[in-house]
């Protein structure tokens, strides 16, 4: 058999330079290292990359076009898909999605699909590339999304390319959902979002910022003027660790901690005006992505040290492993198998200590990962800045004031295959119906949704 060459690696920045700003810290292969990544590609008949990916790229085909320089074809093959490829080549976890079902990662390294999408992506924004996908006529049907995260973007741009006249609303003052307030700058530079969704706005989508859909209006009132409504509002909402003292001062939940950051600009206080502390000793808990953001967050801010603990096992984090190791060159640093039990302040109602329980490992519980059980052993834990970060609740303002939308018992919003909730004519996706999922995962999910809305509307005219 021949020799599996390696793969290309994507060129990153260096810990020591990339620790004191928030600028991109992997630079994306040039034309000649994506040529030479292609090259590995078997372009395997059968395609097993592409049932990896839930919104149906045709990976191998856009590979190939990589290898024959033909970038622009490439583009408008992945487009076809993945109406937001600049963003998916940099956040997807492919490890776990088109990369994992490669040939070759049975044989060596999988084909680097992510870092080859994001070439594509940047090199037709480096280009003027647009793609014509305005429909030629309407189908003379409104539909409302709400929500403008992966979920609703992919629902907007599916049923806008199709004929239909869709109006997105958003409860923030900025479209992209986590994409904008969740996921730092350094890994996905805010500008490219922007750039991003003002395809949408080429597709004629209306965007109506601003707007709480539960509060500023009802859905009752959406359906009134429009012929379907998809519920894509995210998981939102914090998880609190219900222990004593998490209300001093410096301690925060990922979600403001990040959006102060990401969203509001406030490591650039005071040119832009919203404030965040500046810890010298930080403390996230939680193991997942978001702690990992969290984590990298504050030591770009200037933090001496930075702890992250979790109450499992290295083993056991949810967190990518490559946002792992990205941490550890930065310097983050983990203190396992340990748990909050409370917390202490100064005079000044500060947070100066946690006290943690010590945990150890015992059976798998539901999640299918060892289950953390107290040891009864105490200690504590000095730090002048906390970031919580256990995870998020799907956001429950829909489902409260729309009581025919059904949710699970983790509030969750009931669906059936295709997206169609317990309410006629209203259909959702994405993290409000999986709880806390993937972008590309969300993204399947709007693609479902608007094909169901679409099935409903057009094809079966069923409403
Ligand atoms: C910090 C962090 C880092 C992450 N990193 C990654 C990563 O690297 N890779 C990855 O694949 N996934 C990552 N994820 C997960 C991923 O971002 C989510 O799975 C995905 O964004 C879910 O998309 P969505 O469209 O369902 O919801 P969201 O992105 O949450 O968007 C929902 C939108 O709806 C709006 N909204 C909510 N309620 C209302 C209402 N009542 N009216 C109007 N608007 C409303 C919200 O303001 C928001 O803009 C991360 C998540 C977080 C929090």
């Amino acid at each position: 058999m021949p020799k599996i060459k390696p793969r290309v690696p994507l060129p990153k920045r260096p810990p020591e330079e990339r620790i004191k700003d928030f600028n991109e810290v992997a630079l994306g292969y040039d034309e000649k290292l994506a040529i030479e990544e292609a090259s590995r590609c078997l372009q395997c008949p059968n395609k097993p990359c592409v049932k990896g990916c839930p919104v149906g790229v045709d990976i191998p085909r856009f590979i190939k076009l990589i290898r024959e320089r033909r970038f622009e074809e490439a583009y408008k093959v992945i487009k076809d898909k993945c109406p937001i490829p600049a963003i998916t080549g940099r956040v997807c976890p492919q490890e776990r999605q088109c990369e994992k079902y490669c040939t070759l990662a049975k044989l060596g390294q999988p084909i680097a699909i992510g870092a080859l999408e994001r070439f594509v992506a940047d090199w037709a924004r480096e280009h003027g590339i647009a793609v014509e996908h305005a429909p030629k006529t309407s189908v003379g049907k409104k539909v409302a999304v709400v929500g403008s995260g992966p979920a609703g973007i992919v629902v907007a741009a599916d049923l806008a390319r199709l004929g239909y006249e869709v109006t997105m609303f958003e409860a923030l003052h900025v479209p992209g959902g986590v994409l904008v307030y969740g996921i730092p700058e350094y890994r996905l530079p805010k500008k490219i979002v922007y750039d991003e969704i003002n395809y949408l706005r080429e597709l004629g989508v209306n965007i109506e910022i601003g707007v709480s859909v539960g509060r500023t209006i009802t859905v009752y009132d959406l359906l009134d003027e429009y012929d379907a409504v998809f519920v894509g509002t995210g998981a939102g909402h914090p998880r609190f660790l219900n222990v004593p003292g998490e209300n001093l001062n410096y301690i925060y939940t990922a979600n403001e901690f990040l959006t102060r950051i990401n969203l509001m600009r406030a490591y650039l206080f005071p040119e832009y005006d919203t404030p965040i502390h500046r810890g010298k000793r930080v403390a996230v808990i939680g193991g997942g992505n978001t702690a990992m953001d969290a984590a990298r967050s504050a030591l770009r801010l200037g933090a001496e040290e930075v702890h992250v603990l979790y109450r499992r096992t290295r083993a056991e984090m949810p967190a990518r492993k490559e946002e792992i190791e990205n941490a550890e060159e930065e310097g983050v640093k983990f203190v396992f198998l340990v748990q909050p039990k409370g917390f202490i302040g100064n005079d000044l109602g500060n947070v100066s200590e946690i006290m943690l329980k010590k945990m150890r490992l015992g059976e798998p519980d539901a999640s299918g990962r060892p289950r953390p059980i107290p040891t009864g052993e105490t200690i504590t834990f000095q730090a002048d800045m906390v970031i919580n970060a256990i995870g998020f609740y799907p956001n429950p303002l829909i489902p409260q004031t729309t009581p025919e939308i059904k949710t699970d018992k983790k509030g969750r919003i009931i669906v059936d295959s295709e997206g169609r909730t317990s309410m006629p004519r209203v259909y959702a996706g994405g993290d409000i119906v999986i709880g806390e999922g993937t972008v590309i995962e969300a993204m399947g999910w709007g693609r479902k949704a608007a094909l169901a809305i679409h099935k409903d509307l057009t094809i079966n005219k069923k409403i």
